[in-house]
């Protein structure tokens, strides 16, 4: 008697030819042809053809064998008929003649299909996000994951980093976001926090003297919904003490370039550096796609002396022109250039110059404006050929070249520039220490637990917005995928940023008092960054969107449509813990 042989639906070869095997998977398809009921049988590994004949007892319930119903089945290894092989399955050489039939549970019809890879509306997947798993797509992503997760671990591993799990109830100490809270039962009208990331707790780890510190961290902010991001998500979070700057970008270079390698079969070049300030000049941006060159030109200088009532405006209030090349753009009709201007419109511009570069001379938007010398100069500032088109942004230095960074991901969009197959990874340093908003607030660019450059702290008190910052940002193909930097590590440098941010000494005392107390015990010099998990798996993946590598992301709008959350909750629960609603309720 042969053993028999337990499978995965994936593994069998010619080379099994004859023996006695077991398989379990669901239903993939059924074919009812010649007599014979065909049935390909899927698990994570793949797919197998099994093959019931008429004269096998089981026959008359693998007629009624439909889509998902799971199966165990007992059989014999076989060759498949000349010329039935196929080529594209692992499993194709062969079929399993099923001497046994077990059906250890049937399906409902699937509200779509769960053996293509099809398009189906997105909260339909979600709803059903196991079914929408099941499917070939989202195993291979969320396997993906699974081994660049690993890779992230066995690299720190390998560097002497510890592990250590920061606890999920915190104190609200809010990093730019609105933290999500947690009401305490025990502790009447008194709250948790969900950590918008274990900063504190990892620096504090620096303090105890666990010199190396990472973790697959769970970070939670309360944001407005919008497509690309999840009140939740996960980050590898990495901390070291007496480092530098460069230790920690080196450290974590290292670790991309080690997933990258062990993972996908790459390798990857030396990241380029850029500073903040190059970036905005050369792409109006601070996470630039590197996939491209297209850089923008600031061509102020050569139209210090026009009459074109738009760039004179912007260049006499201490604003900029900034052009940018269209490669193969002089092919665009005016009617493609009006439809343009309106997208430069809908990210910030007021309006846009184009230029084509035709075979016959020049077309333009501007033409009775512009002279050939500016036309020459233009086109020597950004090396256009005959064929290309410029396209010229005038406003606020800050406008215009914000608005021509964006333009250029549009250029590089549609010539195709953007290939998702290429992986442009850089680094961004000396970010400045504060931004501005409409208002006029002042905030750290990144957190308030950043140090000021090297020999910037006498800024603080002259000027504070000139100050810049020992952060930096790891950037993929027009994405960032983290933010880092070293941190202040003396209490009394502590305080006084919180003073400049505008906190009394009772605030700082409140929200923060437990760190600066902290500091005060011997803190070592420290740094670190963090790294935002799903999105490098998603760029990894060749994805568009975090949530096709999240097993059960929140949908477009921060719903879990599968568990259906958020949800009211009986008035029991609410008493129980102090609460009162004033919400109106819910329909
Ligand atoms: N805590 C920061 C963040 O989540 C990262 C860091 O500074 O290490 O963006």
């Amino acid at each position: 008697m042969t053993d028999t042989l337990v499978r995965s639906c994936g593994a069998l070869r010619a080379a099994d030819e004859g023996s006695t095997v077991r398989l379990d998977g669901w239903v993939n398809r059924r074919r009812d042809h010649g007599g014979l009921i065909f049935v390909d049988l899927r698990d994570h590994d793949g797919l197998t053809q099994i093959v019931f004949d008429p004269q096998q007892s089981d026959f008359a319930q693998a007629e009624r064998l439909r889509h998902e119903d799971v199966l165990r089945i007992g059989g014999h290894v076989r060759r498949r008929p000349a010329g039935t092989e196929n080529p594209k399955l692992g499993t194709g050489a062969i079929e399993v003649g099923v001497t046994s039939l077990e059906i250890l549970n049937r399906s409902q019809v699937p509200p779509f299909q769960v053996n293509s890879d099809d398009a189906v509306d997105e909260n339909l997947r979600l709803e059903y996000r196991y079914l929408d798993l099941r499917r070939p797509r989202m195993q291979r992503n969320l396997r993906l994951r699974h081994r660049m997760v690993k890779a992230m671990r066995d690299f720190f591993d390998s560097r002497e980093f510890v592990e250590i799990e920061t606890p999920m109830l915190i104190k609200s100490t809010p990093e730019g976001a609105r933290d999500y809270l947690v009401p305490s039962r025990i502790y009447p009208g008194a709250f948790y926090a969900l950590p918008q990331s274990p900063q504190l707790l990892k620096q504090i780890c620096m303090i105890a003297g666990f010199g190396r510190y990472m973790q697959i961290a769970r970070c939670m902010r309360d944001e407005d919904s919008r497509a690309d991001r999840q009140p939740e998500f996960t980050q590898v979070d990495v901390e070291m003490s007496f480092c530098t700057q460069e230790d920690v970008l080196e450290t974590m270079e290292s670790c991309i370039r080690y997933v990258w390698k062990n993972v996908l079969d790459i390798d990857l070049a030396p990241f380029p550096r850029l500073t903040h300030e190059e970036a905005m000049e050369r792409y109006g941006i601070d996470k630039p796609d590197l996939r491209f060159g297209l850089e923008l030109a600031d061509v102020g200088a050569t139209f210090a002396q026009t009459e074109f009532g738009v760039f004179k405006g912007a260049l006499e209030s201490g604003g900029a022109v900034v052009a940018l090349r269209y490669p193969g753009g002089a092919a665009l009709s005016r009617r493609d250039f009006d439809a343009l201007t309106e997208t430069a419109k809908e990210v910030g511009a007021k309006g846009m110059v184009w230029i084509g570069l035709v075979a016959d001379g020049v077309k333009s938007s501007a033409a009775k404006f512009l002279t050939d010398d500016d036309i020459a100069a233009v086109r020597a500032a950004l090396e256009a050929a005959t064929g290309d088109a410029i396209l010229l942004f005038a406003d606020s230095r800050d406008v215009a070249f914000g608005v021509a960074g964006k333009m250029r991901n549009e250029v590089g969009a549609r010539c195709k520039l953007r290939d998702p197959g290429v992986f442009a990874f850089a680094w961004i340093t000396g970010f400045p220490y504060l931004e501005v908003d409409a208002e006029g607030n002042i905030f750290p660019a990144h957190h308030p637990f950043t140090s000021p450059a090297e020999g910037q702290w006498e800024l603080i008190d002259t000027q504070p917005r000139k100050m810049r910052a020992q952060h930096y940002d790891m950037v993929l193909n027009g994405w960032e995928l983290g933010s880092g930097s070293i941190r202040i590590h003396k209490p009394d440098q502590q305080r006084r940023i919180f003073e400049m941010l505008g906190m009394t000494k009772e605030q700082v005392e409140d929200r923060f008092g437990f760190f600066v107390k902290a500091l005060e015990f011997g803190a070592p010099p420290h740094g670190g960054m963090a790294l935002g998990i799903d999105r490098i798996v998603m760029l990894a993946a060749g994805e568009e969107n975090i949530r096709e590598v999240i097993a059960f992301p929140k949908n477009s709008v921060f719903r879990d449509v599968m568990m259906d959350a958020p949800t009211a909750v009986p008035q029991g629960l609410l008493d129980d813990l102090y609460l009162k609603s004033t919400a109106p309720p819910i329909p």
